[in-house]
C-alpha cells in the first residue's frame, strides 16, 4: 500500500518542485483542472498592470512600435513553437482555437480540392471536442463536403479515396487518450490525405513534434496548459509547404503583406502572418507571454521531457491511490494505462444509474463535493452509449506535487465513504461544468 510518506519522498526527489513558487495558487486548493484553465502565474498581474499603465496609459498609440505590440503575436508564437516542434517564425498567437481551426481547415480543404478534386469528405473522430466538430460541419456545408465521424480505432480503415482532410485532436479532452501523431500522419499521407491537429490538450502538457511527424496544420489553446488566463489567445501553425498556397478565409488587414499601406486590394503576407485577422488583444497576449515564461522556466530543469515524466508519475500515483483506497465505489478508469497512449490527465468513470435514486451516475455530484472541499477537477457527461460520465483530473507538473495526489484521493475516499455527495446541494447542475 502506498503511504503519505511515499508521496512526500517523491516530492523531495522532484527536480521541478520549486516551479510551484511561480504560481499564485490559492491556499487550501488542490487544483487538478489546469487542463481547462491554467493557474495564474505570479508575474502576470504586474506585467498586465505595466501594459495597461505604462504602455497604454503613457505610451498610447506609440506603443505599437515602442513597446513591440505590433510583433507580439509572432514573439509569443515563437515561444510556443519551441514546445510543439515548430520552427521560429512558423506560429502566431491569435484569436481562439475555434476561429483558428476555421482558418486552417478552410485552407486544408482548398488545398485538397485543388490537388484531389474528386475527394468529398472530411474525416474526424466522433468523440472529438464539439467545437471542432461544429466548425467542421459548418465548413463541410459551405464546401459541399460530408463529415465522416469514426471511433479512434477505425481511423486507419476510414482513410478511403474520398477523404480530403483528417482533422483530429491529439489528446482527447474526455478520456485523455493520445494519438500517435507521427504514425497517424504517415498513414494519412500514404492515402493522400492532409492532417489538421488540435493541440488544445497537448501544448505544454506532452512533448509534440509537428515537423518530426510531418504534420500539415495545427492549432491549440492558450488558457489550458500554457497558463494564459481565461479566453487567452490561441495559436496556429501551418507547415511552410502550405502556408503560402491559399488565402485563409478571414483575410483581415493584419494578415496583409503591408497593412499600413492601406491599399484597397488584399495581398496576403508571406508565411504564417496571413493567419492573423484584425487588431490583436495586447493585454491578453501579454498575459499569455507570462504563462509561457512559466513553462520556459522548466527548460534548465529538463524542459518538456522532465515535465512529461513528472506528469506521468503524478497520474500513475493518482490512479494507484484511487485503486488502493477507493475500491468498491463503482469507479472505473477511462484513460489508457500505457504512457505512450495518454496525455496529462486521469479520467475516472461511474456507471449510469449509480447516482442518487438511480438518477445519473453521481459523477457530477462527486466532483461538486470535491470542489467544495477544495479539490478542483471537473465533470464531463457521457453520451448514454460508449462513453460513461467522467470525473476528470488534470495534472500540471509545474504546480502540482505528489503529496497533492495523496490528499486529493483521501478527499475522494471520504466523499465516497460518507456518501456526502448525495446531499441535494451537490446534485444541482450549474451552467459551466
Ligand atoms: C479547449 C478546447 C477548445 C476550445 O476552443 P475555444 O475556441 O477556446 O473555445 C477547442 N478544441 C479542443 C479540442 C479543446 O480541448
Amino acid at each position: 500500500m502506498t503511504t503519505l510518506q511515499d508521496c512526500r519522498a517523491l516530492d523531495a526527489q522532484d527536480p521541478l518542485r520549486e516551479l510551484r513558487q511561480l504560481f499564485a495558487l490559492p491556499e487550501g486548493v488542490i487544483y487538478l483542472d489546469g487542463n481547462s484553465l491554467g493557474v495564474l502565474p505570479r508575474a502576470t498581474p504586474q506585467r498586465v498592470a505595466e501594459v495597461v499603465q505604462r504602455e497604454w496609459g503613457e505610451g498610447l498609440i506609440r506603443s505599437w512600435n515602442t513597446a513591440g505590440w505590433f510583433e507580439l503575436p509572432q514573439r509569443v508564437g515563437d515561444k510556443i513553437a519551441g514546445l510543439i516542434g515548430a520552427r521560429p517564425g512558423e506560429v502566431v498567437a491569435t484569436d481562439s482555437t475555434s476561429v483558428n481551426l476555421f482558418k486552417v481547415l478552410s485552407a486544408a480543404i482548398l488545398i485538397a480540392r485543388e490537388d484531389h478534386p474528386a475527394r468529398t469528405c472530411v474525416l474526424s473522430e466522433r468523440s472529438n471536442f464539439p467545437t471542432d466538430l461544429y466548425i467542421a460541419q459548418a465548413l463541410c456545408r459551405q464546401h459541399g463536403l460530408t463529415l465522416r465521424l469514426v471511433e479512434p480505432e477505425e481511423i486507419a480503415g476510414a482513410l478511403t479515396p474520398e477523404v480530403a482532410v483528417l482533422m483530429l485532436t491529439h489528446v482527447n479532452y474526455r478520456t485523455g487518450a493520445m494519438h500517435d501523431m507521427a504514425a497517424v500522419t504517415a498513414a494519412a499521407h500514404a492515402a493522400g490525405v492532409l492532417t489538421v491537429w488540435d493541440l488544445a490538450h497537448s501544448a505544454g502538457a506532452v512533448p509534440v513534434d509537428l515537423h518530426g511527424a510531418d504534420a500539415d496544420f495545427s492549432v491549440g489553446c492558450g488558457y489550458k496548459y500554457l497558463n494564459g488566463g481565461p479566453g487567452a489567445p490561441a495559436f496556429v501553425w501551418v507547415h511552410p509547404r502550405h502556408a503560402d498556397r491559399f488565402w485563409q478565409p478571414l483575410a483581415g488587414w493584419w494578415g496583409h503583406a503591408a497593412p499600413f499601406e492601406f491599399t484597397p486590394d488584399y495581398r496576403p503576407a508571406p508565411g504564417i502572418a496571413r493567419y492573423l485577422c484584425g487588431t490583436q488583444p495586447i493585454m491578453s497576449l501579454a498575459a499569455l507571454d507570462c504563462g509561457l515564461d512559466t513553462l520556459l522556466a522548466a527548460a534548465p530543469l529538463g524542459g518538456m521531457a522532465a515535465l512529461r515524466s513528472k506528469s506521468l508519475a503524478l497520474a500513475d500515483l493518482f490512479i494507484r491511490l484511487v485503486e488502493e483506497r477507493c475500491a468498491g465505489h463503482g469507479l472505473g478508469l477511462a484513460t489508457p494505462r500505457d504512457p505512450a497512449r495518454r496525455g496529462s490527465q486521469a479520467c475516472l468513470t461511474r456507471e449510469p444509474g449509480a447516482g442518487v435514486d438511480g438518477a445519473g451516475s453521481g459523477a457530477y455530484a462527486i466532483v461538486q463535493t470535491l470542489i467544495a472541499r477544495g479539490v478542483i477537477g471537473d465533470f464531463r457527461a457521457g453520451d448514454g452509449g460508449r462513453h460513461k460520465d467522467i470525473l476528470r483530473f488534470g495534472f500540471t507538473p509545474l504546480y502540482i506535487g505528489f503529496e497533492d495526489m495523496w490528499h486529493a484521493v483521501e478527499h475522494l475516499r471520504q466523499v465516497l465513504e460518507t456518501g456526502e455527495w448525495r446531499q441535494p446541494e451537490f446534485n444541482q447542475q450549474q451552467a459551466v461544468t
